[in-house]
Order: C-alpha cells, then structure tokens, then sequence
C-alpha cells in the first residue's frame, strides 16, 4: 500500500531490525474530543520532553486525515525500507512516522477501512525496534479509525489533550467514554491553551475561561496533568518544524512540556502498580445467591450483593454523564437480580451481566475496592 520516495533519506543510522510493537515498552495515544485544540503539538513537544530524559522514544502520527508531524518534527524526507519494512524517521531524538512523509502529495484518505488498513501496516511493519515509549497522535474523534487503533496496539493507556473552554470538556468526555469501551486507562487530561504568558511581566491571562481541563479529569477521576499556555511562540515552533523544547530549553513553555512528561511518567507508573497491587487474585461468583466475592492480591476479601452492584451500575444510562447524578431508580429494580456473568476490563475493572439483561456498566477495582466493606471470612 504504502509507496517509498527512490531518493528517500533519513536520519536514523541506527537501524533496528525488529518490525512492529514488540520491543516497544509502554504505548501511549494522544487524544483529543476535536481537532484543533491542539493534541498534535502536544503530541510532538511531549515526544521531545520525554526525549530529553533520556527515554527511547517513537512517534507514530496517526492523524491520516491531517498528519502534521512532518511539519512539526522539520522532517519530510520519505523514510527508507528495508526488506519491506519501513524505517523510522529520527529528528530531536525521536524516532517518527507520519503519512505524511509517505504518502505527501496524496489526496487526503477518506475511507475509514483504508485508514485502518494503512494503520495496522504502521503497527506491523515500521522497524521501531527498542522504545521506551511509542505516543501515538490518533485522528480526533472517536470513530472506527480511534477505535481500531486502541485495540490493535495495546495500548498502556491514554492522555486526553482538552481546551479550558467548558464546551470542549463535553466533546472530550466523549473521547474519554471511547477508551473505557475499548478497556484503556485514561492517565490523564491536558489543558492545552491554557492562559497567555506575558513574555514582560510573565502574568497569566485567562483568554478562554473556563478552567475545562481540571473539570475533565474531576469529571473521569483522573489524573489532571497539567497546563499548557497559550504562547505564538509554541505555534511559530510548530510552523518551523523545530519544537520550543529545543528552540527555546528555558521558556515557561517548555518547563510546561517538561512537567506534562513528569506528571505522565509518574502517573503511568502508578497505574501500572495500582492495577498490578489492586487488581484480583480471584474473583467468585456465587450461583447460590448470585453475589460476587473479590479476594484482592494484598490478601483482603470483598462481597458485594448483585442489587448493590447493579443499583451502582456507573454506565451512561445509569449516570447522567454531565451532572453525574443517578438515573436509575434503584425501585425499578428487583431485589432477586443476580449477576449472571463477570468479566475482566483490561487491568483495570470487571464488566458485569445481570438477569435484566444490563450489561454495559464498568466498575474499576478502585472504586469496588474503597467502597466495599471486608468481610472476615470466606463465608458470604
Ligand atoms: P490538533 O492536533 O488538535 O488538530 P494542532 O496541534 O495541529 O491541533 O494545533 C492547531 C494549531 O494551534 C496549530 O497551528 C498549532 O501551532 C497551534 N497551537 C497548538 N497549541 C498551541 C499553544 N499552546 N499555543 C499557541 N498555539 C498553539
């Protein structure tokens, strides 16, 4: 599918010969609800900051639609193959690929079972070899194209690029809702645009109010990781194809960027140990009376009735997602219900089917595990 400029040159000497995800550590999307706010410069800026730490570390630009990693890396040179596997681009650092530098003159791609097609041959046959982080600048939205991408490249988790404004949280939400579905940790929300940095006085001014990041990650109960300003001179970076990490180390943009790549590197850390420390050793599902007991790897024990669960249930036609208030009353449901199937949700949760035929809820092991009580014994 995929076409190679002859004359094509990069500048990675290092050639690794391992095609595909499989030496790749931890792989992270960046998303975002709409186009526009700003998640491919979060993207490319993050990619260097991590970079900068002294991290392996791989771009994939899968926004076919609109790739502007190219332009933002400073990089257009078609990539090289090998034996019919793509080498990466390398700039700053970086090991990237875009459509973009494959297909540059291309009509834009509409079809969404192309774009899939053109994307799983990004995942299969790019000679990534050793990272430490592979990020990946997924198409805004939440369409066929974000979702075969979540699942086919297991991914570690996801990081959602927002805008103050109040109207992009609900947009977003959206996009948050996608990975659930698909069992993919959300790690955190950025606020991109986030105030304007007076390059005098270096006052902060508030040009879209709203403070939408935060609400976004109170909203998901997760992480917020941080806020990016709204600065002409992160644009003006992008636009010359040399990231403000590297055209100017000591801006407040850039310690920014560099506090944004801390917060996720700590973040992903904790995830991966919570769902490592909180997950289950076991799970039960007693037939007898339909009740579910969880004995968890530190060695203590929960037993939640099937009602209470699914009274709890926290899916969007249970909880109304903007207020988060409960729409299910809890009298329309029978005190007999009984869970009838359980099952994993990734590392993070179980998806349980009752006797009513609901289904569609996720509980997180966090939240199972704070609010049930411990039981002493086996006996439920
Ligand atoms: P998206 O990937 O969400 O469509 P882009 O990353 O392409 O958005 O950004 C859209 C435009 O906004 C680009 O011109 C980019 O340079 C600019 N931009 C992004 N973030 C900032 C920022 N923090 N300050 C100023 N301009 C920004």
């Amino acid at each position: 599918m995929f076409g190679f400029g002859k004359n094509g040159k990069t500048e990675n000497n290092n050639e690794e010969t391992v095609p595909g995800l499989g030496k790749i550590k931890n792989i992270i999307a960046v998303a975002s609800g709409k186009g526009g706010v700003g998640k491919s410069t979060v993207a490319t800026n993050l990619a260097v900051a991590l970079c900068q730490q002294g991290l392996k570390i791989g771009l994939l630009d899968a926004d076919l639609y609109g790739p502007s990693q190219p332009r933002m890396m400073g990089g257009r040179e078609a990539p090289k193959a090998k034996n019919g596997h793509i080498i990466p681009n390398e700039k700053f650092g970086v090991r990237f690929i875009s459509m973009g530098l494959i297909q540059p003159d291309q009509a834009v791609i509409v079809r969404a079972p192309i774009a899939i097609k053109a994307i799983s041959q990004f995942l299969s046959q790019v000679l990534w070899g050793e990272l430490d982080y592979l990020l990946i600048d997924l198409p805004p939205g939440t369409g066929d194209i974000q979702l075969s991408l979540a699942q086919q490249a297991r991914l570690s988790g996801a990081i959602i690029v927002t805008t103050p404004q109040k109207m992009a949280v609900e947009i977003a939400i959206k996009g948050a809702q996608m990975f659930e579905v698909v069992n993919v940790p959300i790690l955190g929300i950025v606020e991109n645009m986030s105030g304007l940095v007076c390059s005098h006085c270096q006052q902060t001014t508030e040009v879209f109010k709203g403070g939408g990041g935060v609400e976004l990650a109170k909203k998901l109960e997760v992480p917020f990781l941080g806020a990016i300003p709204l600065d002409p001179e992160i644009m003006m970076s992008g636009d010359d194809g040399v990231p403000i990490l590297e055209k100017s180390k000591t801006s407040h943009a850039a310690k920014a960027y560099l506090d944004l790549a801390k917060n996720l590197l700590e973040n992903l850390q904790k995830v991966q140990v919570q769902s490592f420390e909180i997950g289950p050793g076991n799970i039960k599902l007693h037939e007898k009376d339909g009740s579910l007991e969880i004995e968890w790897k530190d060695g203590s024990l929960s037993s939640f009735d099937a009602y209470s669960l699914r009274v709890k249930c926290p899916c969007a036609t249970c909880v109304d997602e903007n207020s988060g208030k409960r729409i299910l009353n809890p009298a329309s449901v029978s005190l007999n219900i009984q869970i009838k199937e359980v099952k994993m949700v990734g590392r993070y949760g179980l998806s349980l089917q009752f006797s009513d035929g609901h289904g569609t809820g996720i509980y997180k092991f966090k939240n199972l595990k704070e609010e049930n009580r411990e039981v002493p014994s086996m006996s439920v």
